[in-house]
C-alpha cells in the first residue's frame, strides 16, 4: 500500500510528478523521467498507437518512468512527448493527431 492510497491525497514523489508548463510555449504537460535518467515532458491523455509515428510513442510505467515504445505496442494506447508537439518547434508533418495537438498548444501559448 502506498502513501497516496492511505492518505487520499497525491504526494510529490516520482509516481506523481505533477504538471508543469513548458518554458517555450506555456502549455501544460507532465514531467516524467526516462529510462536513461533524463526528464521529458509528456502531454496529458492517451492516444491510439496507430495515430502516432513509431519512435514518438511513449508509455508511462507503473513507477512513473517514461518509456519510448519504439516499434513495440504493448497496448493500443500511448502517450506523446510535449517536445514533439511544442509550437516552439516545427509542426509535426507525419501525424494529423500530433499536428492537431501542436495547433492547440500554439493557440494556448498565444
Ligand atoms: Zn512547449
Amino acid at each position: 500500500m502506498n502513501y497516496a492510497a492511505r492518505s487520499g491525497t497525491s504526494v510529490a514523489d516520482a509516481r506523481y510528478p505533477g504538471s508543469t508548463s513548458c518554458d517555450a510555449c506555456g502549455a501544460q504537460a507532465e514531467w516524467h523521467r526516462t529510462v536513461r535518467g533524463r526528464w521529458t515532458m509528456i502531454e496529458s491523455g492517451d492516444w491510439p498507437v496507430g495515430s502516432v509515428p513509431v519512435g514518438k510513442r511513449w508509455h508511462i510505467a507503473g513507477d512513473g518512468t517514461a518509456v519510448n515504445l519504439g516499434s513495440a505496442s504493448p497496448s493500443d494506447k500511448c502517450r506523446i512527448s510535449h517536445f514533439d508537439v511544442c509550437p516552439s518547434r516545427p509542426a509535426p508533418a507525419d501525424s494529423p493527431v500530433m499536428l492537431a495537438l501542436w495547433r492547440k498548444n500554439a493557440q494556448l501559448g498565444g
